[in-house]
Parts: structure tokens; sequence; C-alpha cells
């Protein structure tokens, strides 16, 4: 007979991890499966939020001694027109390589069961408990946590989003000495035509280039070589930036089918965390504390003996306006028609691009559940 185990979790990203590691701690039996072997990179701008600092060091994470570089301003720049501000709070950069690696270690360190190279391919239910199955794999738990971020399990797909028409591509480049020293500390988001585009340092002199597009664009532009070439005409100040840069790896990684704005409110038995629970747009830098909160709140009522959906709803409710907030923004940002008019509003009242930062941070305070649990 296989083992019923309390829990298991699909994904090995930040929520998955997070989740696995407070559950192990708290002394439950936890199996994490992730589909990759080893450490590897991400679709990302590998933006830390200080929210995303904060659950990190929860868990005995500090990114700065993980090598992760300060981040202190952030500047919105459309062709030749750039406005800067400083960022209302602390936030670090820190590659996905690096990260999801550590996170990833800390949950094995804690006692969860790690299986790595394991794709799941259904999850069902079946006489009390959830049937995981991968390719040669299967596990049996009271309670499943999916976690598996960008990718959707089959019979547990997420509806589309109310942004969804965007791809995203990341890759990551060393920039030449000028460039590298300019682009340093900050974050720069290029506007393009359909889309934009993030350029930041990560550890090791490394620059981090993470783009989304719109489909019919990137359609008409016909391949990433197309994309690359029409990005740089469009932003004379990114080619700048790019010249004489050396790209790390051959290709950039591509995610498809991004359903921006989404937000579950719902469970129907399974805990959703993280990208599967809501996808916030990625100009925000808060996927990865959104993923950390799920995780914790999760954590939380899990412990408390509280049922899924109750957390499903909780989190909702933590962030369905920063949610919302960030997708209108995102809309304006990839249309042709409303970048000139952000471009011109960030210029003439840098506070609103200050407050626009401050209206997507998630709620950090702890509140007590029903229950009074912590
Ligand atoms: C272009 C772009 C730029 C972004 N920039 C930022 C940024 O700068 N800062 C920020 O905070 N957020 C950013 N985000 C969002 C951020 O990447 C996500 O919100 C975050 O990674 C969500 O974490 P997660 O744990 O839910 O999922 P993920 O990080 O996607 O992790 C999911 C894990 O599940 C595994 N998995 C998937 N399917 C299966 C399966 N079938 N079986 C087993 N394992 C599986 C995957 O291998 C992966 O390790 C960006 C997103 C995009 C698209």
């Amino acid at each position: 007979m296989m083992p019923v185990h309390d829990a298991v979790v699909v994904g090995g990203g930040p929520a998955g991890t997070y989740l696995a590691k407070r559950l192990a701690e708290a002394g439950r039996d936890v199996v994490l499966l992730e589909r990759t072997l080893g450490p590897h990179q991400k679709v990302c701008g590998e933006f830390l939020s200080h929210e995303a600092i904060f659950y990190l060091k929860r868990v005995g994470l500090d990114p700065v001694r993980m090598g992760a570089v300060p981040i202190s301003t952030v500047a919105l720049i459309r062709n030749h027109a750039v406005t800067s501000v400083k960022l209302p709070f602390p936030a670090v950069s820190l590659s996905r390589y690096r990260l999801d690696e550590a996170l990833i270690t800390a949950a094995g360190d804690a006692g969860a069961v790690v299986r790595r190279g394991c794709r799941v391919r259904s999850i069902r239910r079946h006489h009390n408990a959830w049937h995981v199955e991968g390719d040669e794999d299967a596990v049996m738990a009271r309670d499943v946590f999916i976690a598996s971020g960008k990718h959707d399990i089959r019979g547990w797909k997420r509806p589309p989003g109310r942004h969804a028409d965007l791809i995203g591509f990341k890759q990551q480049f060393r920039l030449a000495f000028p460039q590298a020293r300019d682009a340093s500390n900050r974050v720069e988001l290029f506007m393009f035509a359909g889309g934009y585009c993030g350029l930041e340092p990560v550890e090791g002199g490394i620059c981090n280039i993470s783009l989304v597009i719109r489909k019919s664009r990137f359609a008409d532009l016909g391949s990433w070589e197309g994309l690359w070439e029409g990005m740089l005409a469009d932003s004379p100040m990114l080619a700048e930036r790019m010249r004489d840069a050396v790209p790390v790896s051959d290709r950039p990684l591509a995610i498809g089918a991004i359903p921006y704005g989404y937000v579950r409110t719902h469970s129907e038995g399974p805990w959703h965390l993280g990208d599967q629970a809501a996808v916030i747009p990625s100009f925000a830098g808060n996927g990865i504390s959104m993923a950390l909160h799920s995780a914790h709140l999760a954590a939380r009522h899990y412990l408390a003996g509280q049922p899924a959906d109750r957390f499903q709803q909780a989190f909702a409710r933590d962030v369905r306006r920063q949610v919302h907030n960030a997708t209108l923004l995102s809309r304006l940002l990839v249309s042709p028609l409303t970048q000139g008019l952000l471009s011109a509003g960030a210029r003439y009242l840098p506070g609103a691009m200050r407050s626009v930062a401050a209206g997507t941070r998630l709620p950090l305070t702890e509140q007590p559940l029903v229950t009074g649990a912590r």
C-alpha cells in the first residue's frame, strides 16, 4: 500500500518551497515535487521587493548575504524621455537561479521530502486522499498544494485573466563597462511598441532583461531576433545600454499565455498558491512577494485546521486591489495610444510614480485568523 502523506506540494518555486518548509518545520509529513533536476533560470525580472525580503528573512534567507544587488531607483524610459524616482521602500535584485535553489534546499533541510525531476501530470481525489501522479512517480496525501507557477496542471487550468494577450521573455547579458556602471542599483523600464522591457543588474556583474509584448505585435515581428531589433529601434536608450553587451545564454527563455489580472477566489479542494492563485503584471515586481505571501497565509490556515477555501478567500482579499491596479496600468503601458501619456504623466508628476509603486504593495501586517492562529 502506498503511504498517505499529510501534504504534497506541486512545484518548487518560491510559493511551494516556502510552504513546504513551514509545514515541515511544524512537524508535518510533506512531499515536494519539482519537475526540474537542478538549478535553473526562470522568466522573471529578478526584482525582490521589501515584502519578498521580509518573507525570505522569516525563513532564514537573507538575499543580501546571498549576493543580491541593492536597488534604489526605478526609471521609466520612452524614446529619450527618462523619469527616475527613488523607490519608496528597500529592494534588491537576485537571480532566480540562486534564489529558487536556496529555497528548495531550505525546504529539504527543514524535513520536507524533495523529489526532483518529477513532472506532475494529474491530480485527482480518490477515497479521501489526493492522488498526484508524475511520469514515474505517484504520491498520495490528505492535502494537495498546487504551486506550479506559470504552468497549469491538466484538469486545473486557470482562466485567461483580464489582460491575457501578452507573452514574456528573459535573457541575461554582460554589459560593457560604462553601461554596466550606469545601470547599477536601478531598474529601468523601457517602453517599446506593444510592450515594455525591464533591465536590472543581478549578482556576478550580470544584467537581466525581461520583457512582455502583445502576442499580435510579436506575430508581426516574427521571431525573437525581429523583436530584439524592433525593440532597440523603438528605444534608442535601450540600444545604447545594450551596445557591446554579450548574451550569457544562446537563446532567451519564453513564456506564453500569462493570465495577468487573474485572482482565484475559491477552492474546490486543493490549495492554490503563488501564480496559481493570482497573477500580477510583471512591471510591479511583486509576483515573488505575492507567491511568498500566499504560502505564508496558506501555512497559517492549514496549521490552524482551516479549509483551503477559507485561505483562498483571504488571499484574494489581500491581493485583489493590487492586482487590479497593476493590471489597469499594464494595459496602458503596452498600448501605443497611452504610452506617451504615461511617460509625460511620470515626467510632470513623479510623485504619481511613487504612488503607483506604493499602490501595488502587499499588506504585511498579520491579521489574526478567525481561529486566532499565528
Ligand atoms: C516577464 C516577467 C517578469 C517578472 N518579473 C518579476 C520581478 O522582477 N519580480 C517579481 O517579484 N516577480 C516577477 N515576475 C513574476 C514571478 O516570476 C512569479 O510571480 C513567481 O515566480 C511566482 O512564483 P511561484 O512559486 O508561484 O511559481 P514559479 O516561480 O513559476 O515556480 C513554479 C515551479 O513549479 C515547477 N513546476 C511547474 N509545473 C510543474 C509540474 N507539472 N510538476 C512539477 N513541478 C512543476 C516549475 O519548474 C517551478 O519551479 C515576473 C514574471 C514575468 C512573466
